[in-house]
């Protein structure tokens, strides 16, 4: 095996950041890094211990839980930071998007909003938020819980489905996953038989597709069975949230994709 993955849970929600590397040249990449108290320092900290060269920061997608940690990698490391075109917006104007997002979410359906304070679990809509010096604040007034998300510089690569590059000696494929956000991204290498899924898939589970920003059930659900499920069983999924799994495991147990 030329890979080397290592899993770190950061920021608020709290999301899976994936440290990557090719073993032959060191070649490193930092897949999804969250931010609220520094976690992306422990990424790098780790990426200095094996001695690897970070070249790449990948954004699954834009949401804030997945970014907050780009520009302190990117300071540290001048990574070049890559996502796909459609959530370029994210990164740069995550602010708007994000306010838009809250408060659209008042009148989603689903209880499990990541959106309401973490701590009390106030809803979103009684949180106070602001942008100040890049990054956004959402502050819950009922228990005093305010966590900073700081906002991404903009991309320097942008991916789309299809396009391939090396790491070292590791190829990745792009496979454009839409549904939980427009621009989706699940990272396939097949050498290693390893997918990082982002938000798209989870074990036993399924991203979110009632956001009000790309989301969308029915383009989640094809995305799944189109792009993924046709990858060989035995490929292990590092999703952005929770436990890996397989495909094999996802095809035969999951029940958001029985038809
Ligand atoms: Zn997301
Ligand atoms: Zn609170
Ligand atoms: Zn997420």
């Amino acid at each position: 095996m030329l890979m080397f993955v290592q899993k770190f849970i950061v920021g608020l929600v709290p999301t899976n950041c994936y440290l990557v590397a090719c073993e032959e040249t060191r070649d490193g990449l930092i897949i999804d890094p969250g931010h609220m108290k520094g976690e992306e320092k422990e990424v790098l900290h780790e990426a200095v211990e094996h001695h690897f060269k970070i070249q790449y920061i990948l954004n699954t997608h834009g949401h804030p839980d997945h970014t907050s940690g780009n520009r302190e990698i990117k300071h540290e490391t001048n990574a070049r930071i890559m996502v796909h075109e459609a959530d370029k917006e994210w990164l740069t104007n995550a602010f708007e998007l994000f306010a838009d997002m809250v408060n659209a979410d008042r009148n989603a359906s689903m209880i499990r909003s990541p959106l309401s304070c973490t701590k009390c679990h106030t809803p979103n809509t009684e949180l106070e938020k602001y942008a100040i010096q890049g990054m956004i604040v959402m502050h819950c007034k009922k228990c005093g819980f305010a966590p900073e998300i700081w906002i991404s510089p903009p991309a320097d690569i942008f991916l789309k489905d299809g396009d391939t590059f090396l790491l070292g000696n590791l190829q990745f494929k792009v496979l454009h996953t839409p549904g939980h956000s427009e621009g989706g991204i699940c990272l396939y290498c097949e050498a290693e038989k390893t997918l990082f899924s982002g938000d798209t898939l989870f074990k036993g589970s399924v991203g979110r597709y009632d956001l009000p920003i790309g989301g969308s059930q029915e383009k989640l659900l094809q995305s799944i069975k189109s792009k993924l499920l046709v990858l060989p069983d035995e490929t292990v999924v590092y999703p952005g949230h929770g436990e890996q799994t397989t495909i094999g495991e996802e095809r035969e147990y999951n029940v958001f994709l029985k038809d």
